[in-house]
Order: structure tokens, then sequence, then C-alpha cells
């Protein structure tokens, strides 16, 4: 589930990578990935990339006059390759070739077909609608008081962390740990928080985020693998040691996600269980 640092370790390798790269053609197999038509995806031929930068949780690869933003959602991976896709790949969603005989590949692990892609004049990229409505990116932390502003609202803090136009980059695995790190209750309201609890959360996004992209920076090599080591301490660990403290980590599941936290550290004692939290909710 590719969030702030996976992306931003992503953009980083592919750009040192891929700088100069020259297209020789694009295609899409993935026949509802493209998002725009105009310009089409031959435009791109003899196109050479720039860079590759993130914004929020999506990369986008700069071709001079044109730009490929992308959205991975929850199964996409962007990839460098050294030899074209095999016509066999079912996860090849985009393909940009390169003279080289090197390969750009939008990937996508499983059955649906989420991830997408919209080619864009560079200018245009600031107003397309899913780079306009995104708020400030939540790595490095918005200044103290521009922070507080953004989370004092009356929702609780994982669904408000996770929510693009509040804060950008934050999705499930990295609000499990940044509210852990900041010692908050997954269901505590925004506008509940006091000064200090402002700033608690607000270094808790630089560090938790900060550290990630460190880690990724000494442990990933040239190409990013199809799994990230993600240095992970409490998501995903439902009923194992807080390893801060020893209490027992406690899940709760929901449709499309799991909220894993620390009763002892983040909310006084009390284990919300599923059928609580769903009463607590009406
Ligand atoms: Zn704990």
């Amino acid at each position: 589930m590719p969030e702030l640092p996976e992306v931003e370790i992503t953009a980083r390798r592919l750009g040192a990578a891929l700088r100069g790269a020259e297209v020789e053609s694009a295609l899409a197999p993935g026949m509802v990935t493209m998002k725009t038509f105009d310009p089409p995806l031959g435009a791109l031929a003899g196109a050479s990339v720039e860079g590759v930068r993130r914004l929020g949780k999506m990369p986008v690869v700069e071709f001079g006059e044109l730009a490929l933003l992308v959205h991975l959602m929850s199964a996409g991976r962007l990839q460098r390759f050294d030899k074209r896709a095999s016509a066999r790949d079912k996860t090849a969603r985009l393909l940009v070739r390169f003279r080289d005989g090197r390969e750009l590949r939008l990937r996508e692990f499983g059955t649906q077909q989420r991830a997408w892609a919209k080619l864009l004049e560079a200018s245009a990229v600031e107003q397309d609608e899913a780079v306009a409505t995104l708020g400030p990116e939540a790595w490095p932390a918005p200044p103290p008081e521009r922070f507080a502003a953004l989370v004092r609202e009356p929702r609780r803090l994982h669904p408000l962390l996770r929510d693009q136009r509040t804060i950008a980059g934050i999705g499930r695995s990295w609000s499990d740990e940044i509210l852990w790190e900041a010692k908050l209750s997954p269901f505590k309201q925004g506008s509940e928080l006091d000064d200090a609890q402002v700033e608690r959360l607000r270094s808790a996004c630089d560090e938790v985020l900060g550290g990630a992209l460190e880690h990724y920076e000494r442990v990933i090599g040239e190409t990013v693998p199809d799994k990230l080591p993600m240095p992970l301490k409490v998501h995903g660990r439902g009923g194992e040691p807080c390893p801060r403290c020893g209490a027992r980590l406690e899940a709760i599941h929901f449709s499309e996600h799991v909220i894993t936290y620390c009763p002892a550290d983040q909310t006084a004692g009390r284990v919300l269980k599923d059928r609580r939290l769903s009463r607590l909710l009406k």
C-alpha cells in the first residue's frame, strides 16, 4: 500500500535511473488505466524524462512539456525494468518504453483495475483535480499554526489523517504508526486536541514519515522491490506486544482496513471492540 514514504523513495530511485532517457513508445494494456486522452499517449514518443517527483501519494514523471500523473491506489507499483514486459504480464497497466531498451511499468497486483494515470501538459498538473484538492504535504510537517488549523476538525483522528484533502500522503499504514507514536487515540476528535497533543501529532508526522524514508534510503538499492520493507511497529500487528510498553496491541476490523493501537498508550486502557465501535459510530 504505497503512501508518502514509499512513493517518495520510488520517485527518487526512478528519477535517478531514468533522467535523460528518451521515450520510444508508450501504451496502456490496462483498458481503464488512462483517465485522459488528449494529449494522446503517443505524444510521449521522442520526449525525455526530466525528473520524477511526488505529490501526496502520487508519483509524477516529467517529460518536459508533458507530465504523467499516476495514482497507484492500493495495489499499484511504478517500476523500472531493464527489459520489456512479456505480453503475459497480467499486472501491466501502462508501459513507457525507452530507446535504450528499458521500460517504465505501472503494474497492479490483484484482480481489480483501480490504479490510474493521466498524461497532462506539464503546466496543467497543479490544476488537475487530483492535485488541486490535496492538503499540504504531511512530510515535512506543516508549521505548527498551520498544522493545528488543519487537524482541529470535529472528526476522528484516523480518518482525518487519511483524508488527502486535509493533509497529503498518509494512508492506512502510517496513520496507525503516527497515532501510536503521538500516543493519541485513533478515535479522538481533532477538535478535542489540546496544544501539547497537536504538537505531539505534528512531530510524530515528521518523525514517523521522515524515519521511514531514511530507512528506505538505507535498505533499498537502485530498484524498488515489489514488496517494500516497511518499518512498521504496530500496523498489522494486532495481538502482539506493544514495542513501547509491552501491552497487547488491539485491532479493529473495518470492511477495507484495520486499525491497530495500543490501549495502554492511546486509549487510557480501554479496548474498543468492533461491536462497541459500530455503536459509537451511529
Ligand atoms: Zn504501548
